[in-house]
């Protein structure tokens, strides 16, 4: 079924794994370095062969990360970009390293620019970092936002501008249901759900759909708030993780809500259920 959480790697990268056989996930995202800072991590050989021996026996079939949050590929300060630009290249190294598929990452902001300015800058970056980057098969996707402030990505539009400008096939997108319904689309219902999957579909394309990130929400509908809560405890009801676990078995799906009170374990569990009915 693809499903998992994000997991930690507070203790070294094989914790993840752990952690990930403790709830029987099958598909784990992971930060690959401490997302608080810009410092760079290089996997060790020893890490590399580590984790990709282990992960099947693990039981994950799919592993990926999170790229961190700093980085921002639609800004206007030089600076920025250029130190964003660089983490995405040490990203992709460590992903090819740990045999991960992809790393998932938040298109931008446009600062004082308009979003067409900013769409265009980003890819233009993501161009560069592939370049950069060299052979490899580890892919960019680019996750749906919550709209706020001048952030790129909360309208499918903005996603499908990006993936055409950047004409790559190591481009994609993810994603979170918490964030889609924050900006605006209401996933509630079966219908509506039906009626947003086809508005990626016709904008963007469902291949192009490689990985959900599995959230309720406690912001309102077009609240723009990045606020995750627990699967059913938020506005979004069950509907909606029904949907995607219904019609996307192949594709990964993993949970980002807060850890506290066995939270993994009941969302799961919770997850399980619904797939099974
Ligand atoms: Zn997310
Ligand atoms: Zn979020």
């Amino acid at each position: 079924m693809l499903l998992g959480s994000h997991v930690s790697i507070a203790g070294g990268y094989m914790t993840a794994l752990e952690e990930a056989k403790a709830l029987n996930m099958d598909a784990i995202q992971i930060f690959s370095k401490n997302q608080r800072t810009w410092s760079e991590r290089v996997v060790t050989d020893e890490e590399s062969n580590m984790f990709r021996k282990n992960m099947p026996l693990y039981g994950v079939k799919q592993a990926f990360s999170h790229a961190i949050y700093l980085i921002n590929l639609g800004t206007e300060k030089e600076a920025l970009a250029e130190k964003s630009i660089q983490a995405l290249v040490h990203e992709l190294a460590r992903c090819e390293a740990l045999g991960l598929t992809h790393t998932v990452l938040h298109p931008g902001a446009a600062g004082e620019s308009t979003t067409t300015e900013g769409i265009s800058r980003i890819a233009k970056r993501l161009k560069t970092i592939f370049k950069l980057a060299g052979k490899g098969s580890t892919k960019i996707l680019l996750e749906n936002t919550s709209g706020q402030g001048t952030s790129i990505g909360g309208k499918l539009e903005h996603l499908s501008e990006l993936l055409q400008q950047t004409g790559s096939s190591r481009v994609g997108i993810c994603i979170d249901t918490c964030h889609a319904f924050a900006s605006g689309y209401d996933i509630r219902t079966e219908g509506g759900m039906q009626e947003f999957i086809d508005g990626v579909d016709a904008k963007i394309g469902l291949k192009h759909l490689l990985c959900f990130h599995l959230n309720d929400s406690k912001g309102p509908l077009g609240s723009k708030l990045d606020r995750h809560e627990n699967i059913g405890k938020g506005e979004l009801g069950l509907t909606p993780f029904k949907y995607i676990l219904k019609h996307f078995e192949h594709v990964p799906k993993v949970l980002e809500t807060a850890k506290e009170d066995d939270a993994d374990r009941k969302n799961l569990t919770l997850l399980r259920q619904l797939a099974s009915r």
